[in-house]
This record gives C-alpha cells, structure tokens and sequence, in this order.
C-alpha cells in the first residue's frame, strides 16, 4: 500500500493547538521552576488544569477513557511537539513509562484493575513503573531470576529489579516475575500489579547514570532503581493479563515505548540544529562567520538529512499504524536510527558550539548524555538489528527480493 503525505486538518489543528500550549505555557513554567525555584506540584497541577480545560490530555487513551482519543498520526505529531519542553509530556498526562504501561493496562486489565489502577493513572493522580530488567538479565528478559510462588489467595514474589525508571516516584509498580519455570520460555512469566510504598518493594537506590542531572531531574524522572523483592506479597486479583502472559503484555507495551522516545527525539534535535545554525551565523573564526565554510555547511546538510528521514520514518510507521498494517519491521529499524539519529545531531551542535558545547551553559551536554541510552533501553540496537537482518533474509527467501524488509512498500 503506498503512503498517502497528506495529514489530515484535524490532526494539523491538533498539532497547532498542543506546539502553542508547550510555546506559550510549558516553556515558560520551566523557566518558572528552574529560575524562579516554583514548587513543583503547584505549577505542574497549574499547568495541567490548562492543559485539560483545552482538551489537551492522555493524547492516545480513547476519549471514554478521558483522553483525546487521536489515533496513531495525530498522537506521533502531538508528541513531537511535547517533546519541546520536560514539562509538555507531563502537562499532557503522557509521560514515559507510564503511558506505555496505561495502554497495557487499558487492554489487558480486569474491571477491577481498570477501576482500582487505570483509572488515577488517567486522571493524573498516580504514576506508574514498571520492574522488568535485573541485573540477571536485560536484552534477553528470559534470563530474569525473580520468582513469584502462589500463597492462597496471593502471589508471594522473591528477587530484584534494577533500572525501574520512575520508581521512586511511582505509586503503582508493574513487576515482572517467573511463575511456571517448567513452561516454555516464553510463557514462564507473569506480571503483577504492585501497590507502593511497599515493604516487599525495598527501593534500595537511584541508580548514578552518565546523565548530567538537570535542575529537574529528580522530581521530574524520579530516577532509575535498584529494587529488592523481599517476600512481596501481591493478591491473586493484582496479576495482569493472566499467568505466563508476561511477555506477551511487555512486547506490547514496548512497542508503543520505543517510537515515543523517537518522537521525543526529533524535537530535541530539531532545537539542536537551530542552536547550531544560529551559533554558526553568529560566531566569526579567521576573519569569516563560522556558516561561510562548506565544511560547516556540511555538517549542518547531514543533520537536515537525519532528521528529514526520521521525519519520514514515523509518518510512514504511523501510516502504517492507521491502517493497523504490520510494523514490526519499520518500528526496529526506526528505534535504532532514530536513537543514532539525535546522538549525531546534538553531537554535531557540541562540536559546532566549540567549548561552549562542552560547558554545562547549554543543554546540549545533558542532552547528550542523558540520549545516551537510547541505544540499550527498549531492546539494544544488536537485538534490534539481529532481528532486521533476520527479516531481511527472510524477505529474500520468500519473495526472491528484500524490498518488503526495506520499506519497499512505500512505492
Ligand atoms: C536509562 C535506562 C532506563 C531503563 N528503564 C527501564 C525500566 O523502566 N524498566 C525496565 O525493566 N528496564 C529498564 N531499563 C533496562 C533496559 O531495558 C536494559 O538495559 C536493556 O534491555 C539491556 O539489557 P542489559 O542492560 O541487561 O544488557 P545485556 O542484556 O547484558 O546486553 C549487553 C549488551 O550486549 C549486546 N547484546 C545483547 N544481546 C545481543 C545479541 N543477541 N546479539 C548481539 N549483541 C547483543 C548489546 O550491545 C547489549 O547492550 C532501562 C535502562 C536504561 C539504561
């Protein structure tokens, strides 16, 4: 099916309405609580009445469920422009983990989880986190040691997590654990709906990272925890999306993460490369501005082109999204470029900032550092790559061509 550019009014309305809330009210609010030392709470709940008296809340969760109901186009645009400022996601209830986690929760929960869990979630009184990664295992989550044991009515859970993003912050954690280790690999998982503070979730630190933290960091993020399982005992009716459907429900959830952190993306790069551009007109070396050297102009054509595929990627992904077309492939190979993508952007606008890139005077050093990760979270780029590659062959193998593996059906 080829690929139809043309976007919708309602979603170029939509867009025009969240790029003016972020201008005009997130933006400034950052500045409020970074420069002005605001309380937290007050203006994010400020800013978040606004939000939700223009309509602008939980972007993706169907309008029955109190979001904005926008399917998959209209949801990549308004998250590029939240991306624009570290309180636009916030302001509009869809922040990571948690918003891949209400999805999860939308579609897999019982009643009873939907009314008990979701439901806060939703109205912004909660948030989420979700413990799947140990120091036992990561790209291959099959490896995880954490055990849940039934008790009766409860589920008796025993290990430890580590690099649960948000924890420290969340009131609800999403825990996975092994229940059936004689059942195929992939079905030996639960998950479990943990209720915090708990005294069987023992956060035991936030993890130091290679982040430079901001001014925001912590109350924003909450950090990435080490936990201890100790004895956590979970009741039967908390189990999520049935025994062994853990993994099942964690790719699912994943899938929706891993092109949220790629929208996020193309805004930081985007303000990367208007930094760049206007340093460089700005800035004389040897007698000439910086922007007169093809060797500068150069540089900042290989940022135009990154960004313009990963433009591209994710209008072809939600295309394909919208007419609920297999994306499997696209999606791997978007998360990888779209992580390499920023990094070579904001790479680029520290090298053209000279020691002033380096300097913590801009955001650029924290962007970089803190994107870092986006080439191991959500699957790291080899096992993503591992996968295209075998999708490749695969292509080959079926239809004498790897055109359906390459975007070949763009055209
Ligand atoms: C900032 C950050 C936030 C995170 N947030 C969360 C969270 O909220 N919840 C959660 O559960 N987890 C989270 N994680 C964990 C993340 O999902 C894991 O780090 C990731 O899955 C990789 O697992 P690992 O670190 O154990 O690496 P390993 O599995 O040990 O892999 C190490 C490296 O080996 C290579 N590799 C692995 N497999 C292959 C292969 N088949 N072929 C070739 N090379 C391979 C890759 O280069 C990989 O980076 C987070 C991590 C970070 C850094």
């Amino acid at each position: 099916m080829a690929i139809d550019f043309e976007i919708p009014a309602e979603a170029k309305a939509i867009r025009e309405k969240v790029r003016k809330f972020v201008q005009d009210e997130c933006i400034p609010a950052e500045e409020k609580l970074i420069g002005g030392g605001g309380d937290y709470k007050t203006i994010l709940g400020e800013l978040r009445g606004k939000a939700r008296a223009q309509g602008l809340w939980c972007p993706f969760i169907p309008k029955e469920w109190g979001g904005m109901g926008l399917g998959p186009l209209a949801n990549a645009l308004v998250q590029m422009e939240t991306g624009e400022s570290y309180l636009g996601a916030l302001a509009l209830n869809t922040q990571g983990p948690d918003d891949a986690t209400m999805l999860t929760l939308l579609i897999h929960g019982t009643d009873f989880q939907k009314e008990k869990f979701l439901k806060p979630l939703l109205n912004g009184d909660k948030r989420i986190c979700y413990s799947m990664t140990e120091k036992a295992a990561g790209a291959d989550a099959t490896g995880m040691q954490t055990r849940a044991v039934r008790d009766g009515d409860n589920w008796v859970l025993n290990g430890e997590k580590w690099f649960s993003s948000a924890a420290s912050v969340a009131d609800i954690a999403v825990v996975m654990a092994k229940t059936d280790p004689d059942a195929p690999r992939h079905q030996q998982f639960s998950t479990f709906i943990v209720e915090l503070p708990n005294p069987g979730y023992q956060i035991v630190r936030d993890i130091k990272t290679m982040a430079i933290e901001g001014p925001l960091s912590h109350i924003l993020g909450g950090g990435h925890a080490e936990v201890l399982i100790q004895d956590l005992v979970v009741p039967a009716e908390n189990l999520l999306g049935g025994q062994g459907q853990g993994f099942n429900m964690g790719q699912h959830r994943l899938a929706y993460g891993r092109l949220r952190h790629g929208m996020h993306n193309i805004a930081m790069a985007q303000r990367a490369l208007d930094m760049a551009t206007k340093h460089v007109t700005e800035r004389s070396t040897f007698g000439q501005p910086l922007s007169n050297r093809q060797g500068v102009q150069w540089m900042l054509a290989d940022c135009a082109s990154e960004l313009y595929m990963a433009r591209l990627m994710l209008l072809h992904i939600a295309y394909k999204a919208e007419h609920g077309m297999d994306l499997r492939q696209e999606n791997s190979i978007a998360k990888v470029f779209l992580a390499h993508m920023v990094h070579k952007v904001v790479d680029t606008a520290i090298q053209l900032h000279g020691a002033l890139g380096y300097s913590q005077d801009t955001p650029l050093a924290r962007w970089y550092t803190s994107i870092r990760s986006q080439r191991l979270v959500d699957g790291p780029d080899e096992v993503h790559r591992w996968t295209v590659g075998r999708n490749v062959i695969k292509a080959y193998q079926q239809h004498g061509t790897t055109a359906s593996a390459a975007g070949g059906d763009l055209i």
